[in-house]
């Protein structure tokens, strides 16, 4: 197909605190999303990366409708999917699917792996009798570096790694043109991160679905991104190739990030950049660039005005009053 295979316009999500049972519904709550455009090409890796509680997690939701957006549209393959009724969305069920970060908290230890990973192709008639089942079943478990006997055991008899591979089996077996993985390797050992990080990839390069990367590891992201998405309480700060983003970042926050990142040669003077304080509660951002009270640059306007998103040229969009190229070594 032409065009971007994933699409959002504008997505928000504001999760409301509820002004009591005869009152109307407050405005105010947790803006988890705000006001994220993006789009993901078609065998494309867009990693978002961001702390704990800037909204990356809710927008993988988003994209893939698992919760309602409170604004803006969903594109999938062209087509909207913001607004379909639950028997509309079914076909795009198919066409998205999630790795979630928890190997063990998303396998039910009740069902065999052959099981688990057959439900969606029941779910959505891929195959016709057990005997195809189960072919199916041991093709994706060769897929994901697994034997084929294992399909009658429970997840319990098998290692992290080894429950993510069958997660990922799951997820693959519907053919789907859009994966969602949202932190898929911060729960294993670091000795088996890698292992599995390698098999997305091989997997991503042969059977070409675009896929959105939720991790806050920097190395991780490093290694598996096209392009990178920073975001902060809510909202991308900056966006671009994995190159720009890793040589020569603008905005003072992805510059922050990366200086703390143990193979990091970014500083502003002297050693690493330190953010002050902690990040703001996403119950009270704060006006103007939301980055403003930790940011080691700001000025008054920034308490003022929130900067646009703007394109910088090479693809890389910036929200900064004084954004300027960082250069940084290539290591
Ligand atoms: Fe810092 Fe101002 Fe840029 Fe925000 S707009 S990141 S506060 S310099």
């Amino acid at each position: 197909m032409t065009g971007p295979v994933v699409r959002a316009d504008d997505l928000g999500k504001l999760f409301s605190d509820r002004a009591g049972l005869f009152q109307a519904q407050s405005e105010t709550g947790v803006r988890a999303v705000d006001g994220v455009s993006l789009e993901i090409a078609h065998g494309e890796t867009l990693a978002v990366v961001g702390e704990s509680g800037c909204g990356k997690s809710t927008l993988g939701r988003l994209l893939l409708r698992l919760i309602e957006p409170s604004s803006g549209k969903v594109f999938l393959e062209g087509e909207e999917i913001t607004g379909l009724t639950r028997s509309q969305m079914r076909k795009f069920r198919q066409r998205a699917q999630m790795v979630f970060q928890d190997p063990y908290g998303s396998l039910s230890p009740r069902r065999t792996v052959a099981q688990i990973i057959s439900e969606p192709l029941e779910v959505f008639g891929l195959v016709k009798n057990r005997a195809q089942q189960r072919d199916r079943v041991a093709e994706m478990l060769t897929q994901v570096g697994l034997p084929t006997a294992v399909m009658d055991r429970r997840p319990r008899q098998f290692s992290g790694g080894q429950r993510q591979r069958i997660c990922i089996a799951r997820a693959i077996s519907v053919d789907p043109s859009f994966i969602v993985a949202d932190e898929p390797v911060s729960a294993l050992d670091v000795s088996i991160q890698a292992q599995v990080i390698n098999l997305m990839q091989d997997l991503q390069r042969e059977k070409q679905f675009s896929f959105l990367f939720i991790a806050h590891d920097l190395a991780v992201v490093r290694h598996m991104a096209d392009r990178v998405a920073v975001m902060y309480l809510g909202r991308i700060v900056e966006m671009g190739t994995k190159r720009s983003i890793y040589t020569a970042p603008q905005h003072p926050y992805t510059q922050a990030l990366l200086s703390a990142a143990p193979e990091a040669k970014v500083s502003r003077g002297n050693g690493r950049i330190v953010l002050q304080g902690d990040v703001p509660s996403p119950r009270r951002v704060p006006p103007g660039c939301s980055f403003h009270t930790r940011c080691p640059i700001a000025q008054d306007i920034c308490r003022k005005e929130r900067p646009p998103l703007e394109t910088k040229g090479d693809g890389q969009a910036v929200a900064c009053h004084f954004a300027k190229p960082f250069p940084i070594p290539v290591g």
